[in-house]
């Protein structure tokens, strides 16, 4: 009996170790537990802390329980107030019912998910953007109890998204649409036509004189100019139509929605040009002063679903060539007849190409008189003997060859021709002081080779510099001066003179003119014309024959055709004269070489 007491006791002792023991086990693994869970939480909160992604855990209802991050919420890219609430009830996000629904189309299935994009507002108004994804989670009796799953900032990927897309879409100048998204937006309004017939326009925008301004006022002032230009055709237009910039100075308007009937159309659409052009032309502030521009436009009316978006847009262009032929600041609208026009200047290139090759240019000559109407020199003026045209005058084939760039060989054909013939004449006593003018065209001018080349004929040909004078345009010298200056500069070298052609038409500023190496103005014919009977003519002459003198160039008054006319250029200071009173444009042996 005492033994079964002394084991009793004993197996009483050992059960009460083994009971302590563990429960001394139990209590220390517990504590090694939560030390080790803390530990968790300690790091997992340090590392969402210098992260800007964000932890989060959703319940059943797919409301937001649990979210953390404090990098994230300072950043305002959760927020403590979306606790509670389920994404499309979040008011930050500005979920519209499409992406509502697929919000909850991501959710519903109780499957991982991954990058779903939500973007909220920033309490300072800037947009940014999150994306979420998530595990979902379950109960031991696999009943589903929500998400849990982490968040991270893509704001930067998705302003980058949107940079890359302005760029490849829109001008940076005046962030308009380009060629690229107009050709989009066309392409639409095209397909749109299947469905709803009526009709659309597209209007092709040129500013007329933008090269001037840009090139003497500077790129600076340029850009303004452009970005004036955009916000009022962007004015001028309904919010459905669309204005594209797709060149330097090149607008692109597509007008949608217009009638189905032809006719009314047309009016429409003519409606809206004026009022395009009447915006544009009212006067320009800019950097303090007051500028003045003026638009071509063509105007291309479509209606066929079938027609292809550049197509409508090379009408639209030809109908902006036409306004410009028209004398600028003209709207026209397309007409096929301009496509007739367009193949026949085709024909005439290909046919220039091959006179040029078959010796078909001719030069004529038109006298210039010293104050005693002796003969002093010419101007070679180029024509074109058409084997079944006749004789063409420049205005038929200059801009063409300009154009194609036929002119350079053109060009060098006249001043051959022209070097030749001072060469005949240097022979002669008679002919031996006689000057020869001859117009070069900017595209000429502006050849890299164009110095070495005429060095090179003068060369070859043994004519005298000193009797050659090259008639270039204002617009020629404004397009690149500091080219210009060179080429001048080092062809005065050798002798040759260089008059300004037209003076008085163009932009004629005092400044560039001083910095010119010039030696001659001729004053356009177009004043001289008049200069009698209009007082303002006669004023603009007297004021370039002043500042002629005043920068030591010598002048030629062009057009004359009247004693009157030559007596009053006469009294205010001109010494030579060209015009019909004293000889037309003829071939070699009619100039009256004994004037
Ligand atoms: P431009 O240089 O102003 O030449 C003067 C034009 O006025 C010539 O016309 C001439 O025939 C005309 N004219 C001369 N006197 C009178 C007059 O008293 N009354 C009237 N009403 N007109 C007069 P043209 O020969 O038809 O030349 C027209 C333009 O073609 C020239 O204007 C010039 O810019 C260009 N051109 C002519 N030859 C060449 C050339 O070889 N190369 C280049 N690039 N252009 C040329
Ligand atoms: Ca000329
Ligand atoms: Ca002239």
């Amino acid at each position: 009996m005492s033994i079964n007491i002394k084991l009793l006791s004993l197996l009483g002792v050992l059960a009460f170790i083994v009971v302590v023991g563990v429960y001394v086990l139990r209590r220390q693994s517990q504590r090694l537990r939560l030390v080790q869970s803390s530990e968790g939480d300690v790091r997992f909160q340090s590392l969402t802390e210098l992260t800007s992604d964000c932890y989060w855990e959703m319940d059943a209802e797919f409301r937001f329980t649990r979210l953390e991050g404090s990098m994230a919420l300072s950043q305002g890219l959760i927020s403590e107030s979306d606790l509670g609430l389920a994404c499309w009830d979040i008011p930050a996000f500005h979920l519209n019912q499409a992406q509502c629904d697929a919000c909850r189309t991501t959710l519903q299935p109780q499957a991982l998910f991954r990058g779903l994009e939500l973007q909220r507002q920033l309490p300072s108004g800037d947009p940014c953007w999150i994306a979420l994804s998530g595990s979902p989670c379950f109960d031991g009796k696999g009943v589903f109890t929500g998400y849990r799953g982490a968040g991270c900032d893509i704001t930067r990927r998705k302003l980058d998204v949107q940079r890359i897309e302005q760029l490849a879409y829109f001008d940076e100048l005046t962030s308009l649409p380009n060629r690229r998204s107009l050709a989009q937006h066309l392409k639409q309004a095209l397909q749109a036509l299947t469905n709803h017939p009526r009709h659309g326009a597209l209007m092709f925008i040129d500013l007329d004189n933008f090269k001037t301004i840009n090139d003497v006022q500077g790129r600076e002032l340029g850009n303004v100019l452009l970005q004036q230009v955009a916000q009022r055709l962007t004015e001028s237009v309904r919010d459905t139509d669309t204005v594209a910039r797709i060149g330097s100075d090149e607008f692109v308007v597509l007008l949608n929605e217009l009638s189905a009937y032809a006719g009314e159309a047309t009016f429409q659409a003519n409606g809206v040009g004026k009022a395009i052009m009447a915006r544009l032309n009212q006067p320009y502030d800019i950097l303090g002063q007051s500028f003045h521009s003026t638009p071509s436009i063509g105007v291309a009316l479509f209606n066929d679903p079938l027609k292809s978006g550049e197509e409508l847009l090379k009408r639209a262009e030809m109908a902006m060539s036409h306004a410009k032929t028209a004398g600028r600041n003209v709207m026209r609208f397309y007409d096929p007849d301009m496509e007739a026009a367009a193949s026949e200047l085709a024909a005439l290139e290909a046919e220039l190409r091959q006179g040029l090759q078959l010796g078909e240019l001719r030069l004529h000559y038109q006298p210039v008189v010293d104050e005693l109407s002796r003969l002093s020199g010419v101007e070679a003026l180029v024509r074109w003997q058409h084997p079944k045209r006749g004789l063409l005058l420049p205005i038929e084939f200059i801009e063409l060859a300009e154009k194609s760039g036929l002119i350079m060989p053109l060009g060098q054909w006249v001043l051959e021709a022209a070097c030749q013939q001072l060469v005949s004449w240097s022979e002669l006593e008679t002919t031996r002081e006689l000057s020869m003018a001859v117009n070069v065209s900017a595209r000429q001018f502006h050849q890299p080779d164009f110095v070495t080349k005429l060095l090179d004929l003068l060369r070859r040909t043994q004519a005298n510099p000193f009797r050659l004078k090259l008639e270039l345009t204002e617009s020629l010298l404004l397009a690149d001066m500091a080219d210009a200056v060179r080429k001048m500069t080092e062809l005065r070298a050798i002798g040759v003179s260089f008059a300004l052609d037209d003076f008085g038409t163009g932009y004629s500023s005092l400044s560039y003119l001083k910095t010119l190496p010039l030696d001659q103005l001729k004053i356009d014919q177009s004043f001289v014309r008049d200069v009698l009977t209009n007082p303002n003519d006669a004023a603009i002459v007297r004021s370039i024959l002043a500042l002629a003198h005043s920068l030591d160039l010598t002048t030629v008054a062009e057009g004359v055709e009247t004693e009157g006319q030559r007596q009053f250029l006469l009294d205010n200071g001109c010494w030579a004269f060209q015009g019909h009173l004293f000889g037309k444009s003829e071939p070699l042996d009619k100039l009256p070489l004994n004037l």
